[in-house]
């Protein structure tokens, strides 16, 4: 496998670390994360002190019941949203302590997203989508055309590049999805329900492509999912119960 592009005139700040074989690992550290959301009463309490380690190239399942904080644990991993207390530390940067301009760069570099819906841009190309969140960092360079290319020829898409996602299945879609969240090189990828959407033939077909771009890109993977199968694929499954994690029973 050709190494992923770098790209060298970054800026260090919130910049992506070149990768190579004598790489500092990359670790996710989530640290008594609690949220509570405002209520008129009482907070309402999602999350309490939930905590989770991730290393180099590892990927984890969290499961749980509708409306058991997995989205919430999600967003806060993922600094969408700030926890209430606890830290969240990947690669040795804490980012409970960031501002928001600072947060949004560092997010926008290292941390992919993948959702239930594929939140695409309908009036945007394929290849315009997969683009998008170069565009942050300036006007987009040949290097990133080259692996938006790359990207979508390995999720089986390179004849679809000009084509809107109205035109694309629902598969298809969820598969430009993933390309987009892997463009930036990020260091960790969060998957919330990426399934969720799909009938079971397309969803074992994405669920594939999860895992062979996690070992390709080495990055860590957390995948939210009420799909056995899809959980079952992962090395680890965690639970979410009463806004903590636990190491969840096998089925
Ligand atoms: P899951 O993804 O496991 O279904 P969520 O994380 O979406 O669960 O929601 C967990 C709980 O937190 C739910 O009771 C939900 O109503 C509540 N919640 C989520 N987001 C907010 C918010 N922004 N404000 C208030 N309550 C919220
Ligand atoms: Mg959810």
């Amino acid at each position: 496998m050709a190494p992923s592009p770098t790209f060298p005139d970054e800026p260090e700040k919130g910049g992506r670390r070149p990768r190579g074989l004598n790489d500092a690992m990359s670790e996710l550290l989530v640290e008594d994360v609690s949220k509570e959301f405002p209520t008129r009463g009482e907070p309402l309490v999602v999350l309490r002190a939930a905590s989770l380690q991730l290393a180099d190239g590892e990927n984890v399942a969290i499961i749980g019941p509708s409306g058991s904080g997995k989205s919430t644990l999600l967003n806060v991993i993922g600094t969408l949203e700030p926890p209430t207390s606890g830290r969240v530390v990947l690669d040795g940067q804490d980012l409970t302590g960031l501002d928001e301009p600072r947060l949004a760069a560092f997010r926008n570099r290292q941390i992919g997203f993948v959702f239930q819906e594929h939140h695409l841009l309908p009036q945007c190309s394929v290849l315009e989508n997969v683009l998008l969140p170069t565009i942050a960092t300036g006007p987009t360079r040949p290097e990133s055309v080259e692996r938006a290319r790359m990207l979508l020829d390995r999720v089986g898409l390179s004849d679809r590049m000009e084509h809107r996602p109205a035109e694309l299945s629902g598969g298809e879609r969820q598969r430009v999805a993933l390309a987009r969240a892997l463009i930036n090189g990020p260091v960790l990828l969060l998957a919330d329900e990426p399934t969720g959407n799909l009938d079971r033939t397309t969803a074992a077909r994405v669920a594939e492509l999860l895992l062979e771009l996690q070992k390709q890109e080495k990055m860590m993977l957390i995948v939210v999912t009420h799909s056995s199968r899809l959980a079952a694929l992962m090395s680890r499954k965690l639970e979410l119960d009463e806004g903590k994690l636990k190491t969840a029973n096998s089925p």
